[in-house]
């Protein structure tokens, strides 16, 4: 796999509601039902943590939690718990790519931690993913 066939390398030349000159924070775009699902990724493509460049590896945190920030401020219904999760497992993208899932209070007890992924519903839409998505970027700035 390369940059010509991975998913995460596709994705990067499309929407965006972060990027600075290592990092890009897009929104889950394949149907799903959580509002607020990210996916911040390296540009470069990187399959594992320690092919990170040393400011690659510095800089995570500090963007991991500038992307915290702004969920809990900007979505309708404030979060309850942030998940951070790393597979880069589908066939389609070996890309590091963190998933960071803000789950609501309401959500189901049945679905919350690793059954998150299985969670039933319909797609929050693409209007509601606008709108949060502007949100988003008015609240991840580079300090
Ligand atoms: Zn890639």
């Amino acid at each position: 796999m390369d940059s010509r066939t991975c998913l995460a390398c596709q994705v990067n030349a499309g929407g965006i509601i972060y990027r600075d000159s290592l990092w890009q924070v897009d929104h889950r775009v394949d149907p799903g039902p959580i509002l607020g699902w990210l996916v911040l990724k390296p540009l470069r493509h990187v399959e594992f943590l320690d092919d990170r460049t040393p400011e690659e590896a510095s800089t995570l945190g500090v963007i991991a939690a500038r992307i915290v920030g702004a969920l809990r401020a900007a979505l309708p219904e404030p979060p309850e718990k942030v998940y951070h999760v790393l597979l880069a497992e589908a066939a389609d993208c070996s890309h590091l790519h963190w998933l960071l899932v803000p789950r609501p209070k309401s959500h189901p007890v049945a679905f919350r931690g690793p059954r998150i992924f299985g969670t039933p519903g319909p797609d929050v839409g693409l209007a509601a993913i606008e709108a949060v998505a502007d949100r988003l970027r008015e609240r991840i700035r580079v300090p």
